[in-house]
């Protein structure tokens, strides 16, 4: 016989096991032995361990040797605890059976109550509790739950014979059937089994135990358990506890009852006991829903002495596990009894505050409130967002692309938003994005897609601008000349207000009644925890004074890129932009140059005073060129009046730069190499912009960035004409600035030569963007159309250009970092790429040695929260 320990009791006072013992006695289990061992009153039982599970499964579903011996034992002791005996007639013990794993997984699993429920013990309940109704409704309760769970009996079959039975009877409620009728049922039920799965009903009280173990344990494996697993990262190879506890029943008078209770609001965070309870009710009732349960302040009022006891337990549980915890309990004929304990879910304001609290009330310490707020939560603390206690109207769904919500009234064009935006709310609605509509966006409160994934265009520059904004929302159909969109029957015309929640993506018609998130001192308290316990720097993807002065707000740390084709798409600097791409020699394309020169320096000078002391990496252009121009004939037309080109030669030229795959086209730094005059421009503006704020008697810190190099002798042609220009103008100015010349690393080639590339770099920044696009072969702006698929089929399990790809585009990053620092060990390295945001990237980009992450200024404190986390050693399985 195997000596392995597979069973732990919790009874009389004592426990076998502990509350720190997660793993091998599951959450659940891991409670109920904490609260033994703490004298709080637990009806006794006991814990199989997680290891039974997985040997049971190892086994091709056969209890561990040795295992079904110590049940045996453990049961022996409950026995003997309670003065009860399982199977007796006269005396019986009754248990349920439940699951429990490391981590909760609610509702997945199965539980099987009142095991031990036979003809015979029936009968001792009857005796026992002077209640024949209650005893039979058990009974019933029971075959129905153990036949459904562990024979696979429909659920369904057996309310179809309660129905029936009460219209047989005259009546509406399960609870106006009498003994007699229960009893009755009784007997139908296992009619029903017999028929349905060719074997009796077991009337083997151990028979019944046997079983019921089995079914909890299998139930690891059943598919809602699977497919929830998958979503939350939770390992297979964990398993599943399994406890059997003696059953204490609710549903015993009026002085009986069941409730759960948080040890805080866990809505609100505020300190006080919050929970609800039923009278004469098991579980399942307050669960169902079918009466409405009372507020936890009520127990005083109805039962004082339990009220008080309750009161006493929590605020122990509470100090014990110096957490906000959600309780369950049942009240027997006066008598309290805690069947639960675990750690409370909270929603993020609830987190927040919670943690503060704990530490100024001295609870917990400051690493320890830093851990106990997830990242992705603080998300919700900075945009307004749906009240969630107001009914809605749901009418589509698509991604929920960037956080918050928007209300306002439809506009289909940038240019209405515009128009429209100054005075009002409005929702730009189009089938997908461009950088045409970047003008609109801004004016815009939220942005609906029809098509388009989370990397697409309206869902980069939505999040970078924090405008709530819901893509590729398949179901409508935008139909721009009959001035409305669809879905279905239903009709949403231009001026129709909706609401967009880009925190679940879906689109709501009408407005919403919208809650904005309270940013008291709590969170600025909590966010300086946080950056005490931080290595990884951050800073904000910005390309205005606007974005930069909202990344300082967020806590940014200088600016890790600023797309400056970005600055090029306002209204009045866009035909300067457009007659410089169909200039005919250099000389044409220079004093078209020379139009945008004085906006680019004073977007410069705006940036650098907001950034005083701060780091801002500014990048020289990078998108194809065709993208500044018409896109049809009649485009061509309407712009030929306004910059004064005849419109067949906007036309050809737009024909001419026309690409298939622009993002591997003529971007990036071959534009700077085919018109270094656009790069001397750029820096021309970058240098007096640092020069004329440097004059102010301010620190200016510039590093520019030249996109897409592959090769040493792309950033060589470029740097030269970064330092000769960067000299004339200095010598202009009479005065030097301090700057420097980086790389991004966002081509395979460029992370496998970087001991090259960085003997010309002093920093590099890994673009994740283009480097998971090359990596993996996957164009950011197609991929959208089938990812959701390779999700669904867990060929990725998650999409990548969200959540960094480890395996191969991290495997580059670790390459382009080793070697980079290879020949020089101190390289600035950071990573400006969608993925700086994100906090399992995050925690990639600190672990791979990156000085720091830059991501769009809303998600700054994400990023700082997840740096932090990392930082204090947070395991990733912590995390599900
Ligand atoms: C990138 O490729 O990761 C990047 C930051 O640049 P962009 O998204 O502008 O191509
Ligand atoms: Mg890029």
């Amino acid at each position: 016989m195997s000596g392995k320990k597979y069973v732990y009791v919790f009874a009389g006072g004592k426990a076998e096991g502990q509350g720190g013992w997660k793993n091998l006695l599951g959450g659940k289990g891991a409670g109920l032995a904490e609260m033994t061992n703490l004298g709080i009153p637990v009806p006794p039982g006991f814990t199989m361990t997680t290891e039974a599970c997985v040997e049971y499964f190892q086994q091709g579903g056969r209890f561990p040797e040795g295992m079904w011996e110590q049940v045996l034992e453990a049961l022996a002791r409950v026995e003997e605890a309670l003065g009860l005996t399982f199977g007796d007639p006269q005396n019986p013990l009754l248990v349920s059976v439940r699951s429990g794993a490391r981590v909760s997984m609610p509702g997945m699993m199965d539980t099987v109550l009142n095991v031990g429920l036979t003809e015979e013990t029936v009968q001792g309940l009857i005796r026992k509790t002077r209640n024949p109704r209650f005893a039979y409704d058990s009974y019933r309760r029971f075959v129905a739950m153990f036949s459904n769970v562990v024979l696979g009996v429909g659920h369904h079959e057996f309310e179809g014979l309660l129905a029936k039975k009460k219209a047989e009877m005259g009546v509406e409620l399960d609870t106006e059937l009498g003994p007699q009728e229960l009893q009755a049922l009784v007997g139908e039920f296992k009619a029903l089994v017999q028929q349905a799965s060719q074997v009796p009903f077991p009337e083997d009280p151990m028979d019944q135990l046997r079983m019921g173990v089995d079914a909890v344990f299998r139930s690891w494996n059943v598919p809602r358990a699977v497919t929830y697993r998958k979503l939350n990262n939770i390992p297979e190879s964990w398993g599943t506890a399994a406890n059997v506890q003696a059953m204490v029943f609710g549903n015993m008078g009026g002085n009986s009852g069941t409730g759960v209770a948080f040890t805080r609001d866990p809505s609100t965070g505020e300190r006080r006991f919050f929970g609800e309870f039923l009278l004469n009710a098991q579980g399942e009732d307050v669960v169902a829903g079918i009466r409405t349960p009372e507020s936890i302040e009520q127990l005083a009022h109805e039962l004082p002495e339990v009220a008080q006891e309750l009161d006493e337990i929590y605020q122990r549980l509470e100090r014990h596990y110096q957490d906000m915890l959600d309780l369950e309990f049942t009240v027997q004929e006066g008598k309290l009894y805690m069947l639960q304990t675990r750690v409370g879910k909270r929603t993020a304001v609830a987190a927040l505050r919670i943690a503060v609290e704990m530490v100024e009330e001295g609870l917990i310490d400051e690493k320890t409130a830093v851990l106990r707020v997830e990242p992705e939560q603080l998300e919700q603390l900075l945009h307004p967002m749906v009240d969630p206690s107001a009914p809605v109207n749901v009418i589509a769904k698509g991604l929920p692309a960037s956080p918050g919500a928007a209300v306002g009234a439809v506009v289909f064009t940038a240019e209405e938003a515009i128009a429209r935006g100054q005075g009002e709310k409005v929702i730009l609605v189009r089938p997908e994005t461009s950088p045409d509509d970047v003008g609109g966006m801004h004016a815009a409160q939220g942005i609906l897609t029809a098509r388009g994934g989370m990397t697409s265009h309206a869902a980069v520059v939505g999040r970078g601008m924090g405008k709530s904004c819901v893509v590729g929302c398949k179901e409508i159909v935008v139909d721009e000349a009959r001035g409305e969109f669809r879905v279905g029957s239903v009709r949403v015309k231009r001026g129709d207000m909706i609401t967009l929640n880009g925190n679940t993506g879906e689109v709501i018609l009408g407005e919403a009644k919208l809650v904005t998130p309270e940013h008291s001192g709590l969170f600025g308290k909590f966010m300086t925890w946080v950056d005490r316990h931080r290595t990884l720097g951050v800073r904000a993807n910005a390309d205005t004074p606007e974005d930069a002065r909202v990344a300082r707000e967020f806590g940014a740390e200088g600016i890790g890129l600023c797309r400056t084709e970005h600055m090029f798409f306002a209204e009045e600097r866009l035909p300067f932009m457009q007659e410089m791409i169909v200039a005919e020699d250099r000389d044409a394309r220079v004093r078209a140059l020379d139009k945008l020169f004085p906006f680019q320096k004073a977007d410069f000078v705006g940036i650098f005073r907001e950034m005083e002391g701060y780091a801002v990496t500014i990048r020289t252009l990078d998108p194809p060129l065709h993208e500044f121009l018409p896109k049809t004939w009649e485009e061509a037309q309407e712009l030929s009046g306004k910059i004064g080109v005849p419109a067949e030669r906007l036309w050809a030229k737009a024909q001419e730069l026309h690409e298939v795959n622009p993002m591997l086209g003529h971007r990036g730094c071959r534009l700077g190499i085919s018109y270094p005059e656009i790069t001397e421009m750029q820096v021309r503006a970058i240098i007096a912009a640092a020069c004329e704020v440097a004059k102010e008697g301010r620190r200016v810190t510039t590093e520019i960035m030249i996109p897409l190099v592959e090769d040493i002798r792309e950033l060589e042609h470029q740097r030269k004409i970064v330092e000769r220009v960067a000299q004339e103008v200095m010598a202009q100015y009479g005065t030097t600035v301090d700057y420097q010349v980086g790389t991004m690393i966002e081509l395979p080639r460029s992370a496998l030569l970087a001991d090259e590339i960085a003997r010309q770099a002093e920093f590099f920044s890994f673009g994740t963007n283009d480097l998971t696009q090359t990596v993996m072969g996957l164009s950011r702006d197609d991929a959208g159309k089938f990812l959701p698929f390779y999700i669904e089929q867990g060929i990725f399990s998650r999409d990548p250009f969200i959540v960094l790809d480890e395996p191969g585009v991290g495997r580059l990053v670790e390459i382009g970092v080793q070697k980079g620092r290879a020949t020089k060990p101190h390289l600035k390295i950071g990573i400006c790429g969608e993925h700086g945001g994100e906090p399992q990237s995050v925690a990639f980009f600190h672990r791979a040695g990156l000085d720091y992450v830059s991501c769009s200024p809303y998600r700054v404190p994400i990023a700082r929260l997840a740096a932090a986390h990392v930082a204090l050693g947070k395991a990733l399985s912590d995390t599900v």
